[in-house]
């Protein structure tokens, strides 16, 4: 049995620490706050209940399966709803357009503001659940331990097939001629922090995941999956230290040593960080950051979140699940973000959990507002510019019809140095690294380090990338690296 210290109870970490502590391994995860969840946590504002963080939930089995391993009925701990018709988005132009996972029904919707863009619907669902086979069958459920991973002759073929050197953009023009349409599916480039204008193609795959698989709630809230997870974890023996930040990690002969937390210090065999690799690696093991090898120099962010939480008394009709607002020029919008500015004409996403599952909120809907911010510009927001930008925000969703002002009984705003401060998230990003480059669509940070023999990573800003299921797995891919070190071999996904 070896001895292994998590570092960060996000869902990357509490993953890696429940497929570690089923195969046996003493488990120690440590969280700088106060609970289990990281970026998914709970607000309770009054009697309305939001979900910071992930509102939109694909790829449910990815959670069940981790559940699965550690033994338990996952059905029963996370009964996920399926949101039929889960998205509808609105356009300056006063056009709508409601996406379903029912193929049927998008197409019609579609037909409304083209029907050349309709007929080519299927053509696209074909190709995009074509780029999300090759993705999981080579990238997405795969280890990659080394730079030698990249060079076995199959995988540069995959490589080639999933259109890397092509723009989602571009990728979405060449199926469809309607702006708006264009907009809807471009805005999946969100999803992993990055601009449509320059993120691959390859990940227009995210598409196939909410337009056939389908978008899922958990009823009582999705911070649900954390607490299954926390819960499954310590059932398994796994020790939790809260409010406890890791502040340095001694290292002898090329390998972790001895963990220093708040509470004092842990002799380790392994060591796995969930936090943030771009601000966390740095930080706990200086001497190796600036020759690194795992960490890129100059990283570039992903893009930030400015956030306002919203409780009304009443229920606005207009308002579904899912909606976003877009802006009337969606390139100048990630021009802007790219050189660090607030889009002064944002795209407005709205979840209203509440339509779902009216217990989050018996009193009135609970808007979780996100637009897209730049990783911090120039330091933290000042109280009057985050006031001010909500305004503008406000002022936006009126020219929409959407009046929210005189029904607001509740309201907090967090700009990006929320995600900086409390989750030590690098630069306030959302996700680590942008995936802008399109020649690495998947070459992102390995789950284990190459300066350190006993270090893996977990986690939205390593491998395979961000958003609540693709952390899950590299919690899952981390930790099968450290069992294949530790001579287990564990074949997770053909296990469950
Ligand atoms: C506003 C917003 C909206 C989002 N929307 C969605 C969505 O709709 N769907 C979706 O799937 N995903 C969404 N995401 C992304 C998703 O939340 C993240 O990708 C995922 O939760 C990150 O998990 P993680 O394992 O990388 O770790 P994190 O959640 O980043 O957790 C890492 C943990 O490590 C801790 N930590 C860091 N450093 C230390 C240290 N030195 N010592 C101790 N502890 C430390 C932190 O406190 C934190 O708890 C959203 C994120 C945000 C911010």
């Amino acid at each position: 049995m070896t001895t292994t210290a998590v570092i960060g109870a996000g869902l990357g970490g509490l993953s890696a620490a429940i497929v570690l502590a089923r195969t046996g391994q003493d488990v120690t995860v440590f969280e700088k706050n106060e609970r289990a969840g990281g970026k998914l946590r709970p607000f309770q504002l009054g009697t309305h209940a939001f979900d910071y963080g992930p509102n939109t939930i694909t790829m449910p089995d990815i959670f069940h399966r981790v559940l699965a391993f550690a033994g338990k009925e996952p059905e029963n701990l996370l009964p996920f709803k399926q949101l039929p018709e889960h998205t509808r988005n609105y356009f300056p132009g006063g056009s709508t357009l409601e996406v379903s996972s029912d193929a049927g029904e998008t197409k019609r919707a579609i037909a409304r503001l083209s029907e050349a863009d309709a007929n080519r619907y299927d053509d696209y669902l074909r190709e995009v659940k074509r780029l999300y086979t090759l993705a999981t069958e080579n990238f997405l459920q795969r280890t990659f331990e080394s730079p030698l991973d990249y060079l076995s002759p199959g995988l540069a073929l995959a490589l080639r097939k999933v259109r890397p050197a092509t723009t989602m953009h571009a990728f979405h023009r060449r199926f469809f001629k309607h702006p708006d349409v264009q907009k809807a599916f471009d805005r999946y480039a969100t999803y992993i922090g990055s601009s449509p204008y320059d993120a691959p193609a390859t990940f227009a795959l995210i598409a196939h995941l909410e337009l056939s698989d389908g978008v899922y709630y958990t009823p009582g809230g999705n911070v649900k999956i954390a607490d299954a997870f926390y819960e499954t974890a310590k059932e398994l023996g796994v020790n939790f230290s809260f409010n406890d930040p890791v502040h340095h990690v001694s290292t002898r002969n090329g390998r972790a040593q001895t963990v220093h937390a708040a509470s004092g210090s842990l002799d380790v065999d392994n060591v796995v960080l969930n936090g943030d690799l771009l601000s966390q690696y740095p930080l706990l093991f200086p001497a190796f950051s600036e020759k690194s090898r795992t960490v890129p120099n100059h990283p570039e962010p992903s893009i930030s979140a400015f956030v306002i939480m919203v409780g009304l008394n009443t229920r606005l009709p207009q308002l579904k699940h899912h909606q976003v607002y877009f802006s009337a020029d969606y390139p100048e919008e990630f021009e802007q973000l790219k050189h660090g500015a607030f889009p002064d004409d944002p795209t407005v996403y709205i979840s209203n959990s509440s339509y779902s599952d009216r217990g989050q909120s018996p009193d009135g809907d609970n808007l979780f507002i996100l637009i897209n911010a730049p990783a911090l510009p120039g330091g933290a927001m000042t109280e009057e510019e985050k006031q001010s930008y909500k305004n503008l925000v406000y002022d936006k969703l009126e020219e929409f019809g959407l009046f929210l002002r005189p029904h607001i009984v509740e309201e907090q705003v967090l700009g990006p140095s929320y995600l900086e401060e409390t989750f030590g998230a690098y630069k306030g990003s959302i996700y680590g690294l942008a995936s802008n480059r399109r020649q690495d669509a998947f070459l992102r940070p390995f789950n284990r380090s190459q300066d350190l023999k006993n270090v893996y990573f977990a986690g939205g800003s390593t491998h395979p990338g961000g958003g609540s299921p693709m952390v899950t797995t590299s919690g899952i891919l981390a930790a099968s690296a450290l069992l294949k070190d530790n001579g287990i071999l564990l074949d997770f996904w053909g296990e469950t």
